[in-house]
């Protein structure tokens, strides 16, 4: 069971120059990660808990993950990577025994950085989880505040949450030694989405024609991962037409069939 719903990556390959546009966001996921893993001294030196908990929220495929696989690498972390859905709906009765596990795994591998994705799924608030795994949701959920509760004794571990629902969550976590520091990670902004296209184009072949600016202005509510299917797209436009090199109406034709798709899953969904 462990090893189906915990991902266990010694050496996450994402670095922060992977990640366009969240300058702020990674500034403060540094400080509250990254110093006091690397640094844990300076923190009793001053006489401050370092937080334990940091909790990213924003819309999806906006980087989130990149955020926390990103300072698992730089600080040479193990990165164990949990979602919250998984431990609860598909593991119905281990919620909080994989809770357990979960920390017992980042104690073996210190340094280490735990993320729960999806953290909603166990920490919403009472009133909306009215399914009928609610007291397992609740369980699950207290096993995590008690785990988190001993932190001090939890040594080089840092724990990321992340969701999309900030407003279901229960209050409960958010209170000082547990997820104490908020951080929002929102949609690109214009210049995001041009370094975010830049940064997915890399490796590409692209023609002289492309203008990151215009692709930017053009894609204007496409998220992170919108920009980075758009580049794959482009590429398999240009293969379908048989040419090694990605033009500007590749990138085009790929956010313009991007966005189709998309309204398709919308209406199924309905
Ligand atoms: P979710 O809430 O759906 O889990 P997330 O916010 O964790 O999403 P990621 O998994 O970090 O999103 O992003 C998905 C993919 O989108 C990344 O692997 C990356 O390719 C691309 N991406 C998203 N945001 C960015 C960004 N700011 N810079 C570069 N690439 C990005």
């Amino acid at each position: 069971v462990r090893a189906r719903v915990m991902e266990v990556t010694e050496s996450p390959d994402v670095s922060y120059e992977d990640i366009g546009g969240l300058e702020d966001q990674m500034q403060e996921v540094r400080e509250t990660v990254e110093m006091p893993l690397e640094n844990p001294g300076m923190f009793d030196d001053v006489g401050i808990e370092p937080p334990s908990g940091v909790l990213l929220y924003g819309p999806p495929g906006t980087g989130k993950t990149m955020l926390a696989k990103a300072v698992a690498n730089q600080t040479d972390a193990t990165f164990i990577k949990m979602a919250g859905s998984e431990l609860v709906h598909k593991f119905i009765g281990e919620g909080a025994k994989l809770v357990r596990d979960l920390f017992k795994v980042a104690r073996e591998h210190e340094p280490a950085v735990i993320f729960i994705d999806e953290i909603d799924a166990i920490a919403a608030t009472r009133t909306e989880s009215k399914t009928s795994g609610d007291a397992e949701v609740q369980r699950t959920m207290m096993q995590l505040l008690a785990e988190m509760d001993g932190f001090e004794e939890r040594g080089e571990i840092r724990i990321i949450a992340a969701t999309n629902r900030f407003d279901m969550l229960d209050r409960a976590i958010l209170r000082p030694g547990r997820f104490d520091r908020l951080i929002e990670v929102p949609k690109p902004g214009k210049e995001g989405r041009e370094l975010i296209f830049e940064i997915h184009t890399r490796g590409m072949n692209v023609s002289d024609d492309v203008e990151f600016t215009a692709l930017a202005e053009e894609a204007d509510v496409a998220s992170g991962a919108d920009i980075k299917a758009i580049c794959t797209e482009a590429g398999m436009f240009a293969i379908r037409d048989d040419r090694t090199e990605i033009r500007m109406d590749d990138f085009r034709d790929a956010w313009e069939k991007i966005q189709a798709d998309g309204d398709e899953t919308d209406d199924v969904s309905k």
